[in-house]
């Protein structure tokens, strides 16, 4: 059984506005994707998907065999701009992974337990943070708050983790930094990985497999060795050459 199913996802937003349509793929446990495509492919359509965020309209996605539907706590995601609480510490933030297992009441009083404090160290140190666990959130750079945000989605005990082009905002070599950390925490713990990139040559050093996007349909899926620059010219540009600005404009 695969660790994630996706058959005929489509989505249509409104009346007709055709966001992903037929997408189907299956993933292993613990392979680490990148989705790669131009800006209003479907990339963010299908990640929300995945995460029980955006319902599609057709289609179905099983996670471990069990198709999603809404919220599922053991899928964890890592946005584009830094969603840590600011006023809080790097381990405060970690540790807020732990309550979205919790029961209303715990987090309501925000009680943690023992295990979860271990995990939101084991997830700091995971992170090469656990040095900054007292900084403040907000004192932190752009790359190290999105660490904090790594680190709290790991303290969800996740099957699933998902990443909404998390390097967008940063500095290629805050960027290069990050990704190395996802995946190296994603390795360790066999954790299956879906993250959006547009950055090509990032995600060519990150990914063991890559999935292209273009108009809401699958265009390209193969490893980086099958990812040649005309794989990528085909992914973001199409093939026959269309005009690559109406393609980023779509
Ligand atoms: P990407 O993440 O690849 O940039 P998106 O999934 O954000 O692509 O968007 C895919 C298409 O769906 C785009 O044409 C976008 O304008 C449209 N879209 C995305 N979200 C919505 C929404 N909430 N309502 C209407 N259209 C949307």
């Amino acid at each position: 059984m695969p660790a994630i199913s996706v058959q005929d996802l489509r989505k249509v937003y409104g009346e007709d506005e055709v966001a992903l349509d037929g997408v189907s793929f299956d993933i292993e446990e613990g392979e680490f994707v990148v989705v790669l495509g131009p800006s209003g492919a479907g990339k963010s359509t299908l990640l929300r998907i995945l995460n029980g965020l955006t319902e599609p309209t057709e289609g179905t996605v099983e996670v471990n065999g069990e198709e999603v539907r809404g919220r599922r706590d053991d899928v964890a995601m890592v946005f584009q701009l830094h969603y840590v609480i600011e006023s809080m510490s790097a381990y405060r933030n970690a540790l807020t992974g732990a309550l979205s297992r919790a029961g209303l009441l715990q987090s309501l009083m925000t009680w943690y337990d023992e295990e979860d404090k271990r995990a939101a160290l084991d997830a700091l140190e995971t992170v090469g943070l656990l040095e900054e666990a007292e900084q403040r959130a907000g004192s932190m750079s752009g790359g190290q708050q999105q660490r904090v945000g790594i680190a709290r989605a790991l303290v969800q005990h996740p099957t699933l983790l998902l990443a909404d082009e998390p390097v967008a905002s940063l500095d290629p070599k805050a960027a290069t930094e990050v990704m190395g950390y996802m995946r190296s925490a994603a390795k360790d713990r066999n954790l299956t990985t879906i993250a959006s990139l547009h950055q090509v040559n990032i995600a060519r050093e990150f990914g063991d497999r890559f999935i292209g996007i273009r108009n809401g349909e699958v265009v390209f899926d193969g490893d980086g060795d099958d990812l040649t620059m005309e794989a990528v010219d085909d992914i973001y540009y199409g093939e026959g050459g269309d005009d690559p600005a109406e393609v980023l404009e779509a």
